[in-house]
């Protein structure tokens, strides 16, 4: 693979406080090969090297999105859409999203449900180069109860036997991580209410076994504030939403949060980019209580990570930047985000090759017009994206 040398007035390694102002990266062989001044590296660079000069530019790694559903379209009956899909045009469908939100940045995508195990195999393709897409992470069908949300992707089980075969089907299929629907969702009104509980606590300690045993995290979607409690005494690695819902509204409990810090579980509380419209039909009230909750958490420490949900009814692919202006709307720094977008949600997902830019670390960077530590609206105006090396935009 060719090598380039990128040259721009600044690199932020990762976290968002490394940054070298007039600097240069590396890329050899798929990954960094060095970070460091523009001036030192142009001189000591070999001067065959191909050098792509990026003025008024930044240098960052790739972003995340933790939580998407490549399977689904964001149309208003997603269920239905993935239900009556050809697996010919459902495969290529998810191949286009995937490249969406890759043009977008997103070098890194986990995919928390899919059906018969199809981002698994985007994720084959994609890494052996037969098809351009961001790295995939995949969970492929999550664990549900019987009737239970989103239960039309197949995994629906009841028993622990049932659990056990769950668990073990999707790691023979692939899967990089299990995902439970711990509590009730939107997506499925015939299923549990939001904030009731889809599995015992027992339940749950046993699916964060299973999957051990198989060498997996979990990830655990969850509303309910009983629920969220459960999850976390159960040692899940990532809790998805948790909105702290109750049947009195949004209650959150300080000890379970201190227990997520000390446990390191992490927290992606998915917005898609129209969150304005979401605040707006929520009304002033909750819209209040639930950035609050979202405020307490990280008050007490607890670790964000980015996710849209994309593929859910109104969470468009290629809007990524549109849900960490949330964020900073309700006042997280653009560093904060840029960290919520790159190092933790790395981090979070166990991959310490990428979401930062240090010498052996695959290259997944992004070359975005100005700085996104003053602006925001830099990661709207990409240049380029590389994903392992390769460089995927002119
Ligand atoms: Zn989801």
């Amino acid at each position: 693979m060719s090598k380039v040398l990128i040259i721009a007035d600044r690199v932020i390694a990762g976290p968002a406080d490394r940054v070298i102002v007039d600097g240069a990266v590396l890329v050899e062989s798929g990954v960094i090969g060095a970070v460091g001044g523009a001036a030192e590296l142009d001189a000591g660079v070999d001067a065959q090297v191909p050098r792509l000069r990026c003025p008024g530019a930044t240098v960052m790694p790739g972003m995340t999105d933790c939580h998407v559903h490549l399977a689904f379209d964001a149309g208003p009956d997603p269920i239905g859409a993935v239900a009556d899909a050809d697996p010919g045009e459902l495969s290529a469908a998810i191949a286009d999203r995937a490249e969406q939100m890759l043009s977008a940045g997103v070098t890194t995508v986990r995919d928390l449900g899919d059906r018969d195990a199809l981002t698994v195999a985007l994720r084959t393709s994609i890494a052996s180069g037969a098809a351009v897409g961001p790295r995939i992470v995949a969970a492929t069908a999550p664990l549900t109860s019987r009737g239970g949300h989103c239960g039309f992707l197949g995994g629906e089980v009841s028993t622990d036997d049932d659990i056990r075969a769950q668990i073990a089907r999707n790691a023979a299929a692939g899967a990089d991580l299990i995902k439970v629907m711990a509590s009730g969702g939107a997506l499925t009104p015939s299923g549990p209410r939001m904030w009731e509980a889809q599995f015992t606590p027992r339940q749950l300690r046993l699916i964060v076994e299973e999957a051990e045993r198989h060498g997996l995290g979990v990830a655990a979607h969850a509303h309910g504030s009983d629920t969220i409690a459960h999850c976390v005494a159960a040692g899940v690695r990532t809790i998805e939403h948790c909105s702290w819902r109750t049947p009195q509204g949004i209650v959150h409990d300080p000890a379970v949060i201190r227990r997520m810090v000390e446990d390191d579980v992490a927290v992606c509380r998915c917005v898609s980019g129209d969150w304005q419209l979401f605040l707006d039909q929520m009304g002033p009230e909750r819209a209040k209580a639930m950035v609050e909750v979202i405020l307490d958490m990280r008050e007490a420490g607890v670790r964000f990570i980015a996710g849209t949900d994309a593929g859910v009814p109104g969470a468009r692919f290629g809007d990524y930047v549109g849900m960490l202006e949330f964020f900073a709307s309700v006042g997280f720094t653009p560093a904060e985000i840029l960290d919520m977008a790159t190092v933790n949600a790395a981090h979070a997902l166990g991959l310490s090759d990428t979401g930062a830019l240090s010498p052996g670390m695959r290259a997944d960077l992004i070359v975005v017009d100005g700085n996104p530590l003053t602006d925001l609206g830099a990661l709207r105006r990409i240049h380029h994206v590389f994903t392992a090396g390769r460089r995927v935009t002119e």
